[in-house]
């Protein structure tokens, strides 16, 4: 594939601090974007690389429609042009029906789907005046096939990957592409590190977790947070051009069907 060359465009990111957002960031900036991102927790340790890259970092809670608007119009206030948009922040909820609250429901579904929603609102305000644009939704290997562990993120991310396609047909004659990743698992990233930390054996929770997927078994190795921004990146560039709707598993074959035996 030919280099992507984003100089010239503006990319604002959500959850953009850490993970496969940071690493997202970090690379549509390499590649010339002028990117803007917004996280609930900005880092101080982002700073320095931030600057070194033109980042423009900022607080922002994405459950709030208002929030993600202030977002996205202050990247078009200083560009004056807005041509992607990453709705990647997102929280993990593993618990089972019996002990989910309303607010659980509410956090996960609010970050996880919502969010991407009122994101997408807000960028094509922007995107359809100016002839088009590239969304990518950080979906997960759980939008594609549901896991027992963690039914309100799987229902979170599987009504993600429809509001992906749903959108993507709404916007197609206004060139806006919507397009999402269904990742996991991905390692150095805030999420795993939580779950991990959580369990009662780390070494043991972590071959679980790659053993789950075919590939990463095979290599013996999580997915990469870059590994997954270089998918988003493809999605947002011009050899994409032609690509809307999809859902593309960076997940090892996870979400393929049931591995074979041993
Ligand atoms: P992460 O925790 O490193 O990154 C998530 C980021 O989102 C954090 O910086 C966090 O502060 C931010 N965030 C959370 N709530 C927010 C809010 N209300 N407003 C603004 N920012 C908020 O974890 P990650 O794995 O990089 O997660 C990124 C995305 O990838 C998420 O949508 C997650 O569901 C998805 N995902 C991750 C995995 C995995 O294995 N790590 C697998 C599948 C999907």
């Amino acid at each position: 594939m030919a280099a992507v060359d984003f100089t010239g465009r503006c990319a604002v990111v959500t959850g953009g601090a850490n993970g496969i957002g940071r690493a997202t960031a970090m690379r549509l900036a390499r590649h010339g974007a002028k990117v803007f991102v917004g996280d609930l927790k900005p880092l101080p340790e982002n700073e320095r690389p931030f600057a070194e890259l033109g980042i423009v970092q900022r607080a922002c809670d994405v459950r709030s429609e208002a929030a993600l608007c202030e977002l996205i119009d202050a990247a078009v206030a200083e560009t004056a042009r807005l041509d992607i948009l990453v709705n990647n922040a997102g929280i993990g909820m593993v618990k089972q029906i019996t002990e989910v609250t309303e607010d659980d429901w509410n956090a996960c579904l609010d970050t996880n789907l919502k969010a991407a929603f009122f994101g997408c609102k807000h960028a094509v305000r922007h995107m359809i005046p100016a002839g088009g644009g590239a969304i990518i939704n950080t979906a997960s290997n759980a939008g594609l096939l549901p896991r027992a562990h963690d039914p309100v993120y799987s229902i979170s991310k599987m009504a993600l990957v429809a509001l992906t396609k749903s959108l993507a047909l709404c916007h197609a004659k206004d060139r806006v592409r919507i397009n999402c990743v269904c990742p996991g698992p991905v390692g150095d990233t805030g999420m795993m590190n939580a779950d991990l930390a959580k369990a009662a054996d780390r070494s043991q929770a972590e071959a679980a977790f790659i053993a789950a997927s075919p590939l990463a078994k095979s290599f013996g190795r999580m997915i990469s947070p870059e590994e997954v921004a270089e998918a988003i990146l493809y999605l947002a560039s011009d050899a994409a051009m032609m690509v809307t709707g999809t859902a593309i598993a960076i997940d090892g074959g996870k979400s393929l069907g049931v591995p074979p035996s041993g």
